[in-house]
Formats: structure tokens, C-alpha cells, sequence
């Protein structure tokens, strides 16, 4: 079986990678565990997906073995698609979680709109050579909540509520990976997988 790299200093991220990817026998290994450093990579894109591949790519050259990166993110359409491709420092670089969280329940209410429709997205890119990439989306629709719920999960969990009522920042990993953006993309890159039966 191949070994990938999983391209994220994100320990939250590597956690959700290999509870997906292990039971679905892909095995990942982290940056640590390769023993490399992913250092600062400039992530200049303009989507998800660009990002997703400058990373996975920045992670190949270094690594040497395939290496998969997620560009993820939260979109608001109250915010006209913010915080999208900056969620990661909305709100700027040093702050902490519970502030951009307090911040985007803020612009929320200033932007006048009754609307709470939002959506996580999840950009993947595999890179098994500069020539063979393969790049798949995970998108998981619900609502922002009027304030934070629960006290699991990571990011903007707690004010995200699924379709079915129930707020990411209050459910179960194993509950979230079922629905959420990150395990669709990886079910789908998965299935990518299995159609090279060298890989898997
Ligand atoms: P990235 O590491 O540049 O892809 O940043 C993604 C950012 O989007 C994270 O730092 C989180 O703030 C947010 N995000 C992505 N996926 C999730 C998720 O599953 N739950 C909560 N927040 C998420």
C-alpha cells in the first residue's frame, strides 16, 4: 500500500484525514511522521482548489512521496462568500478562534441581511507526480447559528449548523466526517483511489 503525506501543520486537519482516510486503506502519514517540514508556503491562489494544489505540490517537491493538501473554508452569502479562502485569518493572522467567530457573528448582524445560509468547502489535491494530480471539492450547506454552540470540533464548528439541525461544534467527529465538506472530498478522492489498483 502507498504511503501519503498529508500536507497541513493543522492537527485538527491530520486528525479528520486519518479517521476518513485509515478505515477507507489509505494510508497517511503526517509531516512529522515523514520527517519532513512543511515550512511557510505563500498561499497566493485565488480559489480553493489553487491553494489546495500549491500546497500539495510545495509538499511533493519537498517529501518526494504522493502528498495530499485540503484548502478549506467557510462561505457566508450574508458576507457575500467571506471569510471563503481567508478563513483561516479572518479577522487577522494572531487571533483566536473564539474572536473571528465573534467577528463574523458581527459583520452578520451589520450587513442588515436576514439570510444565515452558508456553506463549508473543501478543496483536495493529491499530487502522486508533477504531471498526475488529482483535484476533488467537498461542499456541506447549513446555517450560522445566532451564537456559538457546543464545544467540539475546531474552526467555525460551533457556529455551524447542518441540514439537519445539528451544529457541527456539538456532533461526534465520526457524526461530522459523514456529512462534512472534508469527508465528502475525501470519499471522493477515495473512490479516485481505488480506480488505480496500485495505490490502493
Ligand atoms: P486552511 O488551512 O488555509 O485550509 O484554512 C482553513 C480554515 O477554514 C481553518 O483554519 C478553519 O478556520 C476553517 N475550516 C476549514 N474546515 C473547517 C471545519 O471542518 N470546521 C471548522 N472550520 C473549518
Amino acid at each position: 500500500m502507498t504511503d501519503f503525506l498529508i500536507a497541513t501543520n493543522n492537527t485538527h486537519k491530520v486528525e479528520e484525514f486519518k479517521r476518513i482516510l485509515l478505515p477507507l486503506g489509505v494510508n497517511v502519514l503526517s509531516a512529522k511522521e515523514a520527517g519532513i517540514e512543511l515550512g511557510d508556503v505563500v498561499e497566493d491562489g485565488k480559489t480553493f482548489a489553487e491553494n489546495a494544489k500549491i500546497k500539495a505540490l510545495s509538499a511533493f517537491r519537498k517529501a518526494g512521496i504522493p502528498s495530499i493538501a485540503d484548502d478549506s473554508g467557510l462561505c457566508v452569502d450574508a458576507l457575500m462568500g467571506a471569510p471563503g479562502i481567508y478563513s483561516a485569518r479572518y479577522g487577522g493572522e494572531d487571533i483566536p478562534q473564539s474572536e473571528r467567530n465573534a467577528l463574523l457573528l458581527s459583520e452578520m448582524l451589520k450587513s442588515g441581511k436576514d439570510t444565515r445560509t452558508a456553506r463549508f468547502v473543501s478543496s483536495i489535491c493529491c499530487v502522486f507526480s508533477e504531471e498526475d494530480i488529482i483535484a476533488l471539492e467537498g461542499i456541506c450547506e447549513g446555517t450560522i447559528a445566532q451564537a456559538p454552540c457546543g464545544d467540539g470540533g475546531f474552526g467555525y464548528d460551533p457556529l455551524f449548523i447542518y441540514e439537519d439541525g445539528r451544529c457541527f461544534g456539538a456532533i461526534d467527529g465520526d457524526e461530522k466526517d459523514k456529512v462534512s465538506h472534508r469527508g465528502r472530498a475525501l470519499r471522493a478522492l477515495r473512490d479516485e483511489l481505488i480506480k488505480r489498483k496500485d495505490v490502493l
